[in-house]
């Protein structure tokens, strides 16, 4: 698989004012160094809390924002070096599904004019072709042509979220970046959306990057996974050597929350001691050191690299070591 993207020490800091004017008193370290690719026609997953910068990183990916320091390369071309006009190519390159598709879903517009207005802002159709791409799209995300008429408020959540999967295949992208599209959902229409990402993504020739909570979600579509702690990846490796052989004490807490199907087997469920720290000047040395079960004395001082442990596996802890 060839690399579609490429992230490269990808960093952002956002400023922190006392009051609204005031000076700044420090900066939130929202992401802090990401190094990562996203291949070619792949589902990567990336996990972690609130707060610890995955869907930052999809916006800068997007460049919905500006880094605060490394880059972002698309098919070969760096991102933030972009002119207008490949800017432009990007976007149709790159789409975003969002978490809340009723607050990304113009409420004064029909659904047709939703998913037709990317359609006519790049000129890809006009005329009466408009309208036959609306309803193409519609049809691809198993919803009917008749409903290019209603409003949003008509549509039930899982079919909103629909409506916004076909507004991001409008332009025929190659990378989605899905942000926790199914976190919203009732659990019985969660796992319909993510069959339907999941057939278009085979229909479409799709790459996605997978943004979710927890590992539970992520499990049924990834091909990898990263997980990011605080600004950091901590842990990245293909989904079955992840969920057999999860090396970061992170990422055994967090597959340790998972329930097991069968009762009879047995799962220690690991309790992270307090809360995520703020990313506000974040602990010093390991991120995760003030809530590791295994902290040592090493880890309040020297941040662990995050180094390859065997092919495919990148890990960063000072206990875990590289196998030869
Ligand atoms: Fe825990 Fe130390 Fe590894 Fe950090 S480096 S995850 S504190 S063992
Ligand atoms: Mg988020």
């Amino acid at each position: 698989m060839s690399v579609l993207v490429h992230v490269n020490n990808l960093t952002k800091y956002f400023p922190v004012h006392r009051g609204m004017f005031g000076k700044e008193v420090g900066q939130v370290k929202a992401v802090d160094g990401l190094t990562f690719d996203i291949r070619e026609g792949e589902t990567l997953g990336l996990v972690g809390e609130s707060g610890c910068g995955k869907s930052t990183t999809g916006r800068l990916i997007l460049r919905l924002l500006e880094p605060t320091a490394g880059s972002v390369t698309f098919a070969g071309q760096n991102v933030f070096e972009a002119g207008s006009k490949e800017m432009r190519n990007l976007r149709r390159d790159m789409q975003i599904i969002f978490q809340d598709p009723y607050a990304s879903l113009n409420p004064r517009m029909s659904v047709g004019d939703i998913i037709a207005e990317p359609i006519r802002l790049h000129k890809l159709a006009a005329g009466p072709e408009v309208q036959k791409k609306v309803e193409h799209l519609l049809s691809c995300v198993g919803l009917a042509a008749y409903q290019a008429r209603r409003y949003p408020h008509e549509f039930s959540g899982g079919q909103r979220q629909r409506v916004g999967i076909a507004r991001a295949l409008a332009l025929n992208p190659r990378l989605i970046i899905c942000d926790e599209p199914v976190s919203a959902l009732d659990v019985s229409i969660q796992s319909q959306v993510l069959n339907l990402l999941k057939d278009l993504q085979q229909e479409f020739g799709l790459t996605y990057l997978f943004i979710a909570h927890g590992l539970n979600v992520v499990k049924h579509v990834s091909d990898r996974v990263g997980v990011m702690y605080l600004g950091k990846m901590v842990e990245l490796a293909g989904d079955e050597e992840l969920y057999q052989n999860p090396l970061h004490p992170y990422t055994q807490a967090l597959l340790s929350a998972i329930p097991v199907a069968n009762p009879r087997v047995k799962k220690e469920r690991i309790i992270l001691a307090g809360d995520v720290p703020s990313p506000v000047n974040p602990p010093q040395g390991c991120r995760f050191h003030t809530r590791c079960f295994n902290c040592q004395d090493v880890c309040r001082h020297h941040e662990p690299v995050f180094k390859r442990i065997k092919p495919g596996h990148w890990v960063a802890c000072h206990l875990v070591r590289e196998e030869i």
